[in-house]
């Protein structure tokens, strides 16, 4: 790994227009600099700037769709290879991460809540905590992470760096009330009226966007978001029909494949899966097989039925796994009656992140609907100074 790597830093150009920085990172990494500390033997240093460029470097090195963003960008891919960036950041923040001296400002005083320890959270309250706010992270699951730690399988971002986040966040001060959900006992108002100076709501999209054909109810029938939460607890049997063809149902085939199911079909509406190239590749090499243009029209206890040129076909299935994208579930956004959705059924938020609760934030997959993890750093980071700014003038 460390030779590769190190042969792949030096194939770098360090351009001084670097494409993969400007046109290919969402959150504009400093790649050539990176790059060019690791090759001076500064490898801490480099860490650091990436840590405070991107709080979940190390999380958005595995998990990033590189070829479509920095690696798909850089120059040495017009003809030939283009630097494997993705392993050069994932080798400096994961070998540097517990040694990470983050400088925390003194603390000025100020609480803070942030509900859900999902990408959104965990990069808020790590960057308010530095500045010197105290946080509260109320987490409805016992663990943080969300989709992080309960919708990407183990085998594409291990579970223990998202225990090594938590690790690092206790460091900085910030304390957390895992199993506990803000909207039930608790509301928004609570948190206000205890002297917490701004909310910052990072919730996520967990509820799985349904078909909206017949069968979905049936028993051999389950949604993406739900199975990889725990795939454990699910006998899939030998059989299976997976519907969707982006990453989270490449993230469901393989995961099947990985417990015991031998005949794992996804089902493409179209003529192209909308996964990444590499999950896609990833998922053939598994063993999982493609049908395309596909269209279900029902589900039976048998399996799927999709619409042919020559009628109905049923194609017999033991379990049919519908995955096409999730939107918000919370009961914060049901219970809060100030708090106003979009026309899309997401929170509604204003230019600088605010909900129409007054010194109330939110980002991430509950205003956005699912999207990827370094777009939710990216909106988070912002979010972050537009509460430093609220704390500072209310
Ligand atoms: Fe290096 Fe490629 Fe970025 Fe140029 S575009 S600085 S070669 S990684």
């Amino acid at each position: 790994m460390s030779v590769h790597v190190i042969d792949e830093a030096s194939r770098c150009l360090q351009c001084p227009n670097p494409r993969c920085r400007e046109n290919g990172c969402p959150i504009h990494t400093n790649i050539p600099e990176m790059i060019r500390l690791f090759k001076e033997n500064k490898m801490m240093e480099a860490a650091e700037m990436l840590f405070e460029n991107n709080p979940l470097s190390m999380i958005c090195s595995l998990v990033c769709n590189h070829e479509n963003q920095c690696e798909g960008n850089c120059v040495r891919g017009i003809k030939g290879d283009p630097i494997h960036i993705s392993s050069i950041e994932n080798y400096i923040s994961d070998s540097c991460f517990e040694r990470l001296e983050l400088k925390k400002a003194p603390s000025n005083g100020i609480k803070a809540a942030v509900i859900g320890a999902g990408p959104a959270g965990i990069t808020i309250a790590i960057i308010l905590a530095l500045k010197g706010y105290s946080i509260t992270v109320f987490e409805t699951h016992d663990k943080i992470g969300g989709i992080l730690r309960y919708g990407i399988p183990e085998f594409r971002l291990p579970k223990s760096i998202l225990d090594r986040y938590y690790v690092k966040m206790r460091e900085l001060g910030i304390k957390f009330r895992p199993n506990f959900s803000i909207g039930g006992s608790t509301n928004i108002q609570d948190l206000l009226n205890d002297g917490y100076k701004s909310v910052f709501i990072g919730t996520g999209a967990w509820r799985p966007r349904k078909l909206g054909i017949p069968g979905e109810t049936f028993g051999n029938v389950y949604y993406a978001i739900n199975y990889l939460n725990n795939p454990d607890v699910y006998d899939l049997g030998d059989k299976v029909a997976i519907i969707g063809a982006g990453n989270a149902a490449m993230d469901v085939a393989r995961t099947a494949i990985r417990h015991g199911s031998r005949d794992v079909t996804v089902y493409v509406r179209g003529q192209e899966v909308s996964a990444s190239k590499q999950e896609f590749e990833y998922a053939k090499v598994d063993g999982v097989k493609f049908e395309y243009n596909m269209s279900i029209v029902r589900i039976e206890d048998d399996g799927p039925v999709f619409k042919m040129e020559d009628g109905e076909k049923l194609i017999p299935a033991d379990s049919i796994l519908i995955a096409i994208s999730q939107v918000p579930q919370d009961r914060i956004i049901s219970k809060e009656k100030n708090l106003k959705l979009n026309e899309k059924g997401n929170l509604a938020t204003n230019e600088l992140g605010e909900t129409t609760i007054p010194g109330v934030f939110a980002s991430g997959d509950v205003v956005t609907g699912a999207k990827t993890v370094v777009a939710a750093v990216a909106v988070s980071k912002q979010i972050a100074e537009d509460m430093h700014k609220f704390m500072q003038t209310n």
